[in-house]
């Protein structure tokens, strides 16, 4: 079974001193590539440090919504300089609504700017979004013909929302909160959600799965308990889950394009996209 963790951070200080056996443990469990994800200026440096030393590491740099007003007044020219250095993608970025205060004008400025240098570019997205959903979905649709992948990262938007943001274009990333028995609105949206826009991750070192109904808090999640969430999502699809890996694999290896060469470097892209 070969597995994609489509956003993780594993340059968070609670599991970064420990990124070699951390990776080790994720590979052992079959987790054959990462997406990691940066969140703000200073974060970027480990991130590309990660992704330099560990062969199954995808970077990815962005400011989250979180973090706009530590930026530096010349973060684009940062931002690209990271982009540029090596195949990466663009976040995390997003809009929040329920754990900031950061206005949200500003919120769409850093996204819509992260967005257009991701089409300039030609880079995937990971996207978080918390209660903002009727503003995401306008900004998505004027980036529907962008010819980018754009992932939505630990989708909890509600099987409503599915169809709509099928249209846009978006894939569907799902976390160790599907894991929650409780958690009724993942479930059933991730029933909506057709099978090729389906991806899956962790948010390590955050959001832990539920185990034998329990949660540990306790320990910093990794990219090895992706299993948990992939068994859980196999599980509710009714599906063998060395099937949903290969489609969960396929469907990583599509959002990310041309930066996947890493993890799958004999990948063929039409000419189109070279
Ligand atoms: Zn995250």
């Amino acid at each position: 079974m070969k597995l994609f963790d489509s956003h993780c951070h594993l340059q968070d200080s609670r599991i970064a001193a420990d990124a070699g056996n951390v990776v080790e443990r994720a590979l052992n469990k079959g987790v054959a590539g990462l997406l990691c994800c940066g969140s703000e200026t200073s974060d970027w440096e480990d991130v590309l440090r990660l992704a330099r030393r560990f062969t199954p590491i995808i970077p990815s740099f962005g400011i989250h919504p979180w973090y706009i007003h530590e930026v530096p007044p010349n973060w684009q020219e940062i931002l690209k300089k990271y982009l540029l250095q090596i195949p990466s993608a663009v976040g995390e970025i997003g809009l929040d609504q329920k754990f900031t205060a950061n206005p949200m004008d500003l919120q769409e400025y850093f996204l819509i700017e992260q967005l257009r240098m991701a089409e300039e570019l030609q880079r995937p997205v990971s996207i978080h979004c918390v209660k903002a959903w009727h503003i995401l979905t306008p900004i998505l649709s004027d980036f529907k013909n962008a010819g980018i992948g754009i992932q939505l990262h630990s989708y909890n938007g509600g099987s409503e929302m599915v169809d709509k943001l099928v249209n846009l274009g978006c894939y569907f990333s799902f976390s160790g909160s599907l894991t929650r028995l409780k958690n009724k609105k993942a479930h059933s949206a991730l029933r909506r959600i057709p099978p090729e826009r389906l991806l899956l991750e962790t948010d390590a070192p955050d959001i832990p799965p539920e185990i034998n109904g329990k949660i540990d808090f306790s320990v910093p999640t990794e990219p090895a308990g992706l299993y948990y969430v992939i068994r859980f999502a196999a599980d509710l699809l009714n599906m063998d889950i060395d099937d949903l890996a290969d489609r969960v694999w396929q469907n990583s290896i599509t959002f990310l394009g041309q930066i996947g060469k890493k993890i799958q470097p004999d990948i063929h892209f039409s000419s189109s996209d070279e």
